[in-house]
């Protein structure tokens, strides 16, 4: 089970960095082109505004001798020549080096064109706009490796973060008053929110939301429940899947054999918190939550000798300090990309439909036991899975 690798291929920062998380990354890194290797996005700057640049740098140079409709005129062609010779100019190795050259030679020139009015001023911010974002994403990347950091290294970062920006937020009220001191506190605050709220965001640690594989990773959350485990159990070796049971461990120590039969019957076990705390683990500090995850994982291999090597948060809430005391517990933290909601739902069907709306190779699909419907989720989802020819066993 090969979960999908993080890194796309785009050469630029900026492109890597809006498409991380999007699927197939590398499916938009073009081969035949006269920037082979690099993202569309880029391809489409480079290969539309250079021209455009190109033609904008002729006409100005054309100025002293020429003007109006003439000077444009003698500049098309004057631009399709630099077009085929800067690429000798600015040749590079790898796609990265050859985003960089061009952009770094498109500054450059900006910068000194960017107050000459007209077109080409408008041009030259454009260049300056493209390179800020270059700039704002490398950050972003830099930012998101700290995030990578595990365990005591990486709960520290995160608390010497937490505590600097709250200290410029609050040096920012002294110095612009209260509303900018404020806004400054709104703005983290928003920030923390939507990357512990949202199941699937990337920025607070590595995180697989997809898998490197022909079928889709069917993952039940909740268990092990007396009354549902044995019957998800038979499903799965009738359709002749292999699921990971993200398990409790409160209800591992109830149900130690069942977590035994999940394993005896070819599935995995991962880690989904000690107690399932699932209205208040997206808050819960460093200690809690090293409690929650390692309690968790010492409960299933004292019950069955197996060690889990994914964990999931509850409800998908990854706090502050999830991801660097997961990985140092040797987990991998997995969410999902299709879910139900069949943990809520009533109308098993309607869950079903969830699920399976345009599901694909790679999925990692998200189901629950101990609901009334689990079997009749998992049942459904199963023969839909068939139908689509999306099964397959691990
Ligand atoms: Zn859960």
């Amino acid at each position: 089970m090969e979960a999908e690798s993080e890194d796309n291929r785009a050469a630029s920062a900026l492109f890597r960095a809006l498409g991380m998380g999007r699927r197939p990354p590398r499916a938009e890194v073009l081969r035949n082109s006269r920037f082979p290797g690099m993202h569309r996005g880029e391809w489409i700057v480079l290969s539309l505004w250079v021209p455009v640049t190109l033609v904008t740098v002729a006409r100005s140079c054309l100025a002293p001798w020429l003007d109006g409709a003439a000077a444009w005129i003698v500049a098309l062609p004057l631009a399709w020549i630099l077009v085929h010779a800067l690429p000798f100019v600015l040749r590079a190795r790898t796609p990265g080096g050859q985003w960089r050259a061009w952009l770094a030679a498109a500054a450059l020139w900006a910068w000194f064109h960017r107050d000459a009015g007209g077109a080409t001023a408008v041009v030259a911010w454009s260049w300056l706009a493209v390179l800020a974002l270059e700039i704002a994403a490398l950050l972003w990347l830099a930012f998101l490796r700290t995030m990578a950091w595990s365990g005591t290294g990486g709960v520290a970062w995160r608390v010497f973060l937490l505590t600097a920006s709250h200290l410029a937020a609050l040096a920012l009220a002294f110095r612009h008053g209260a509303v900018a001191g404020l806004a400054a506190g709104a703005g983290i605050a928003v920030f923390c929110c939507l990357a512990v709220l949202r199941p699937r965001a990337r920025w607070l640690g590595p995180l697989v939301t997809r898998m490197e594989s022909d079928g889709v990773l069917v993952t039940i959350d909740d268990g092990p429940d007396p009354q549902d485990t044995p019957r998800l159990l038979d499903l799965l070796d009738r359709h002749g899947v292999k699921a990971v049971f993200f398990m409790i461990g409160n209800k591992v120590a109830a149900n130690p054999e069942l977590a035994r039969e999940v394993l005896r019957r070819g599935h995995e076990i991962g880690n989904h918190t000690l107690s399932h705390p699932q209205a208040s683990f997206w808050c819960a500090g460093p200690w809690r939550t090293r409690r929650e995850i390692l309690d968790c994982q010492k409960i299933i291999h004292e019950a069955t000798g197996y060690t889990p090597g994914w964990f999931r948060a509850p409800v998908g809430h990854r706090n502050l300090f999830t991801h660097p005391l997961a990985q140092a517990a040797g987990l991998r933290v997995m969410a999902w990309n299709r879910r139900g909601y069949d943990a809520v739902e009533k109308d098993a069907s309607q869950a079903i439909r969830r699920i399976l709306t345009d599901v694909g190779p790679g999925d990692i699909l998200l189901l629950h036991e101990a609901t009334p419907i689990a079997a009749e989720v998992l049942e459904g989802t199963l023969v839909g899975l068939r139908q689509a020819g999306l099964l397959r066993s691990r």
